[in-house]
């Protein structure tokens, strides 16, 4: 059975990032690294978008950058000036290419397309099976997501963002390809959080997204006719379908973190790596992997007393914020459009993004939580400090 210092199973958006930046620090040269994955990642499964400030590594697959941001609902559009922030857009299938580019220069670095079936944790060593092969190795990094665990507990809400997009090209010059609808709750909410986003890579193409932050997903054709409905109403009547993309992102305080153990560390949305109130998961996974880089090299300095992978996780009061206005989504999920309205009505767009960004000090969180609606969050505050031991 073969041995390798480390185990990634799954290698999506997290494991790649993880990987990138351990061959980037030459810290792992000696290690063995094995990258195991059901899909050969071949195809543009999905598209990022994350906000930041500064240039990142990954800025030679970056798509589109966007400064301006609309955000809107029955009544108000506030157009948003994102500097010194841009929205950039990544697609996956340039990120893997990119990524696998790199790393198939490493002859430290296997990738193996198969599906795992088994992770057994021993006390020297953690063993994985997949369909075709066994293997042995001293640290597992998982990103593989049960959904099932997180779904059949009760303790902590469990949504979902989850969306159907189009990419649609239009006959004609219809749309401001320097403006992305970040969200704009004019549809009807039905009971639901549920908003239109639209990312315009020129004047004549878009992805048009309808999504919802509510516990369980739609029919097809209930996403796609309100799809139909918003383009129409755009002005455009005249397009083609180019693509399509479909996802549901878990949105939960689940405390992930509690499953690592002396040598497996669940890493992206299976780690928790997902923001919680908002399923961005991008700009998360790009700081977490560089924390997680810097962790596993501590390891390397002292190779007699091998690090707890379990030490890794710490909880913050973002986890805490994210909490707080799950649990009003759980209970009420109506009041989403009025508390993100209320947020960028009268918000500083950048400060939000910061805080979105799990980056602003405890002045700055109390500015953008105050210009939320004040009753909901009293409440679940009430909830979840007074009410409930659990959390
Ligand atoms: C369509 C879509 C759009 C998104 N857009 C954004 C966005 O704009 N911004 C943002 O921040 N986030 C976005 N997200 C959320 C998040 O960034 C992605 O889901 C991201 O890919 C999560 O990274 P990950 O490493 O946790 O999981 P993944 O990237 O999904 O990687 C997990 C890997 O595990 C593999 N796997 C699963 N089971 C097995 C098995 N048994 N054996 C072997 N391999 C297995 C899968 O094939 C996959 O490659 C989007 C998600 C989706 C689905």
């Amino acid at each position: 059975m073969k041995h390798f210092d480390y185990i990634f199973t799954g290698t999506g958006l997290s494991a790649m990032m993880t990987v990138y930046k351990m061959v980037l620090s030459e810290k792992f040269i000696g290690k063995t690294i094995l990258l195991i994955d059901e899909d050969l990642k071949k195809t543009n499964d999905r598209t990022w978008c994350f906000w930041q400030k500064e240039s990142s590594i990954w800025e030679s697959v970056i798509s589109k950058k966007w400064d301006t941001a609309l955000f809107a609902n029955e009544s108000f559009k506030r157009n948003l000036g994102l500097s010194p922030y841009q929205y950039n857009q990544i697609r996956s299938l340039d990120f893997y290419n990119f990524v696998f580019e790199f790393i198939k220069e490493q002859k430290n670095v296997t990738f193996l397309n198969d599906k795992v079936t088994d992770i057994n944790e021993l006390d020297t060593h953690v063993f994985v099976a997949t369909s075709t092969n066994t293997f042995t190795c001293n640290q597992l990094l998982n990103s593989i997501y049960n959904k099932a665990l997180i779904e059949n507990q009760q303790q902590y809400p469990v949504l979902q963002q989850h969306f159907i997009g189009w990419f649609i090209k239009s006959k004609q010059d219809l749309l401001n390809p320097e403006q992305v609808t970040f969200m704009d709750f004019s549809v009807e909410q039905k009971n639901n959080t549920r908003f239109m986003y639209v990312l315009p890579t020129s004047e004549k193409e878009a992805l048009v997204e309808y999504t919802l932050f509510s516990h369980t997903l739609l029919e097809k054709q209930e996403y796609e006719s309100e799809i139909k409905s918003y383009i129409h109403n755009l002005g455009i009547q005249d397009y083609e379908i180019v693509e399509k993309e479909k996802g549901s992102i878990p949105m939960t305080c689940y405390p992930f973190w509690k499953r690592n153990t002396k040598r497996v560390l669940n890493i992206g949305t299976a780690g928790g790596w997902t923001k919680a109130s908002t399923g961005y998961t991008f700009r998360k996974s790009d700081k977490k992997s560089t924390q997680l880089v810097a962790f596993l090299e501590t390891q390397n300095t002292k190779p007699s007393t091998p690090i707890k992978m379990s030490s890794f996780h710490k909880k913050d009061k973002f986890w805490f914020y994210d909490l707080l206005l799950l649990d009003i989504l759980d209970r009420n999920n109506e009041l989403g459009s009025d508390i993100f309205s209320d947020m960028f009505q009268k918000g500083n767009p950048v400060l939000i993004f910061k805080f979105l960004d799990e980056e602003t000090n405890f002045i700055e969180d109390v500015k953008v939580i105050l210009k939320c609606p004040k009753i909901p969050f009293i409440k679940a505050l009430f909830r979840v400090i007074f009410l409930s031991k659990k959390f």
